[in-house]
């Protein structure tokens, strides 16, 4: 069988049998999909120190017949995000393997911009941004600047059951503007400064739309 390449993020492995992982990607080109990689458990396997997460990885594989393809080889490439954010790499890559599903085209390129966000930040504000990036890539979030269900721009919009609301829809726990600016600008600047009641805020928003979908929600240190 043929060989194929792409250039890929790892998600997740999952140890199978006694050596071997099956291994969660989003490819550039292939989206998410899964190999499995032999003998990768195996102390002396020259997968095992390659097979990084928060790495550009350049893999190679040969299509499975029925199904899942088999890892052949593996190269590390460039480190996207920096060993003193990597739990808060790791917690995007959990949130990017829950909203891309098996088969999805995308991820790829939503991932790579998710560590960019994280990695021009500090650890924690830079987690947030960019958990809300790929959550608002999956259509699960909105503009803040209008309530979510008449999309009118009121001044008062509260926060309930995972969605921005005017007062006329429903109401819920205030939203203040300052805090919404400061959410957008997050997004794409990064001198923005953010009380710690507002990251709290935000924080509470993310968790709230992850459990609102069914994701699991994010472990914070
Ligand atoms: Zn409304």
């Amino acid at each position: 069988m043929a060989e194929l390449k792409d250039t890929a993020f790892l998600l997740r492995r999952v140890a199978y049998g006694d050596t071997s992982y099956i291994i969660h990607f989003l490819g550039k080109v292939q989206g998410r999909f899964t190999l499995m990689a032999r003998g990768a458990r195996r102390p002396k396997s020259p997968f095992r120190p390659r097979l990084e997460p928060l790495h550009e990885l350049q893999l190679t594989w040969r299509a499975g017949r029925t199904g899942m393809g088999t890892l052949t080889d593996v190269e590390r490439g460039s480190e996207r995000v920096d060993a003193s954010r990597g739990l808060e790499g790791l917690q995007l890559c959990a949130i990017a393997a829950q909203v891309f599903r098996d088969g999805d085209p995308h991820g790829f390129a939503e991932l790579a911009r998710a560590f960019s966000l994280l990695s021009e930040r500090q650890p924690y504000t830079g987690m947030l941004t960019g958990i809300w990036q790929l959550l608002s890539d999956n259509g699960l979030i909105g503009s803040l600047d209008h309530c979510w269900h008449c999309a009118c721009a009121d001044e008062h919009l509260s926060w309930r059951n995972a969605e921005m609301c005017c007062s006329d829809c429903g109401g819920g726990a205030p939203v203040s503007a300052g805090l919404r600016r400061a959410i957008t600008a997050m997004m794409s600047t990064t001198t923005v400064r953010m009380s710690k009641r507002d990251l709290t805020m935000w924080q509470g928003m993310i968790q709230d739309v992850l459990r609102q979908h069914g994701l699991k929600p994010v472990n914070v240190c």
